[in-house]
């Protein structure tokens, strides 16, 4: 059921506390974390604590939730002090967009510059 914790989700055994992560901010809804392979001097991801298989999953079933991932990943950019010099939210979606892990996570990368369009 969407919401629910899979038992072979390794972010849900992030929000479970089973696997390590660098946590960087919490909320009720919402855990943000240290990327275990960074690609920018940031680079923190931003999941809800619910298991969805992605953003817009999360957005249909939880809305509000996904309000506060977006709310948390600009908090993130403001803590890890990214904000003046730009930084990206990047939900990839899909397996041919670049998603291996299918629990909805944001992205925020930033403290380097930053190409468009991404590759
Ligand atoms: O968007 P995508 O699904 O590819 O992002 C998953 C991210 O999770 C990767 O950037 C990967 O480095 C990260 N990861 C992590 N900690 C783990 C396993 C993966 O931060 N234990």
């Amino acid at each position: 059921m969407a919401g629910e914790p899979q038992a072979d989700c390794l972010f849900c055994k992030i929000v479970a506390g089973d696997v390590p992560a660098t946590v960087v901010r919490e909320t009720a809804t919402t855990l943000a974390f240290r990327d275990i392979s960074p690609q920018a001097p940031c680079h923190v991801l931003v999941i809800p604590r619910g298991h969805y298989r992605d953003a817009a999953a999360l957005a249909e079933a939880a809305p509000e939730v996904a309000a506060d991932v977006l709310r948390e990943a600009g908090a993130v950019a403001e803590q890890e002090k990214v904000v003046d010099s730009g930084y990206r939210i990047i939900l990839n979606t899909g397996a041919g967009a670049g998603q291996t892990v299918f629990h909805a996570h944001a992205h925020v990368l930033g403290g380097r510059g930053l190409n468009w369009p991404p590759g």
